[in-house]
């Protein structure tokens, strides 16, 4: 009783939530001598932090969540230091815009100009170049401390919690994880006709657990569940805390062959298999570089022995899962060639999940791409995955029982 008051009050906090939130109805980018302004329109007064970041050179600019109204890239070609930006809901409760500048600059000025007749809020940036040396010693003096004019407290929501533990399941449920790639201001590829991968990946994800999930045997978890960035460090550890038998992480490719169609299935190596995968690999590792993150401080989790010496026995059930699901895949559905590929993908580097990324079809491709955008399709694919999930945990019950 108590909870479905509390799931009540949950719900209702979220739609007010949602309504409240500010649109950022237009970006606008101006070249003037010297510096380059850059105008935010806004639905009302939000607070802001910024901070930059460089290889490559970025500036993040994070707000409460808001509404996007604003085009996907940049309408003026010639954009000064700016090249692109991207955004999206980076954590609940915190939208986040990043601008991809093609040289060191510093955020000289910044300022909320109020609403006035025609004219709603504008935040305005105004970014001048500094040498790298300048860009590279005060890189912290280009960044807010904090957020400008914080906002009450209630306005950011704290970052979501990790999904529960095992307590309450039932003892026989296997925890499976699937991650859906991308997200938030990090689209992943886009498709020939503009599908952006971090909404299929979402959508096939779900159309799994709900397919996993019918059958009583599984417990599943997504490492999102809406248009939200998580980084990758994050999505295995996920898994970890879940305690989860097996992570699948959801894909989707493009190549400038537009040629190029199937699904493919990739498992972690240190050494890549082939040069397609290691830069598909350099590719989705790129995911956090995109939405803002800073990279700098984070060592590499495989670098110890011991954790090795772990990892030997995952990488072995993740080559069974492999198997599996590439037989199950391979009856509904085209795959690449040498459709079993390794390379250091940093989603697959949990020492003890058996982890596999699935890159589902290529969006540059128009069959590929119209497909991947059919209810029926996630269908076939979430069935795949399925009989591949059932008959990967069969053969490992058989294995430790021999
Ligand atoms: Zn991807």
């Amino acid at each position: 009783m108590y909870a479905r008051i509390i799931a009540i009050i949950a719900l209702l906090l979220t739609t007010i939530g949602s309504a409240g939130a500010a649109d950022v109805s237009d970006v606008r980018i101006g070249v003037h001598p010297g510096k380059t302004r850059m105008v935010i329109e806004l639905s009302e007064r939000v607070p802001y932090r910024f901070f930059t970041l460089q290889a490559p050179y970025r500036i993040v600019i994070d707000l409460p969540e808001v509404q996007w109204k604003i085009p996907e890239t940049p309408r003026s070609p010639s954009g000064g230091v700016i090249t692109s930006y991207r955004f999206g809901l980076f954590q609940a409760g915190n939208s986040r815009l990043v601008v991809d500048i093609d040289r060191p600059a510093k955020l000289a000025n910044h300022v909320i100009l109020p609403a006035t007749k025609g004219h709603p809020y504008r935040l305005v940036l105004d970014l001048e170049p500094v040498t790298a040396a300048e860009f590279g010693q005060s890189e912290r003096q280009f960044a807010s401390k904090d957020w400008v004019d914080p906002p009450a407290r209630s306005a950011i929501a704290p970052p979501p919690k990790a999904p529960a533990d095992r307590k309450g399941l039932g003892p026989q449920k296997r925890i499976v994880v699937l991650d859906p790639g991308h997200g938030g201001p990090d689209p992943g590829a886009i498709g020939v006709s503009g599908l952006r991968e971090k909404e299929i990946t979402l959508q096939v994800a779900q159309k799994v657990k709900h397919a996993l999930e019918a059958t009583g045997r599984y417990k599943v978890h997504l490492t999102r569940n809406e248009d939200v960035f998580v980084p990758l460090r994050k999505r295995y550890q996920l898994a970890e805390a879940a305690g989860a038998e097996l992570f699948i992480s959801l894909h989707a490719d493009s190549n400038g062959d537009s040629r190029l169609r199937g699904a493919s299935i990739y498992t972690l190596s240190e050494k890549s298999s082939d040069r397609e995968a290691a830069a598909l690999a350099a590719k989705e590792n790129r995911s956090d570089a995109i939405a803002g993150i800073d990279l700098s401080n984070q060592s590499d989790a495989v670098a110890s022995f011991l954790i090795e010496l772990r990892q030997r026995q995952t990488m072995n059930e993740s080559a069974l899962f492999s198997e599996t699901l590439i037989k199950e895949v391979g009856t509904s559905t085209r795959l690449l060639r040498n459709t079993h590929r390794f390379a250091g993908f940093a989603v697959l580097k949990s020492p003890d999940v058996p982890s596999v990324l699935m890159e589902l079809g290529y969006l540059s491709n128009r069959h590929d791409e119209k497909l991947l955008r059919s209810p029926r399709h996630h269908e076939t694919l979430a069935r795949s995955i399925l009989r591949a999930t059932e008959a990967f945990f069969e053969r490992k019950e058989r294995l430790s029982r021999s």
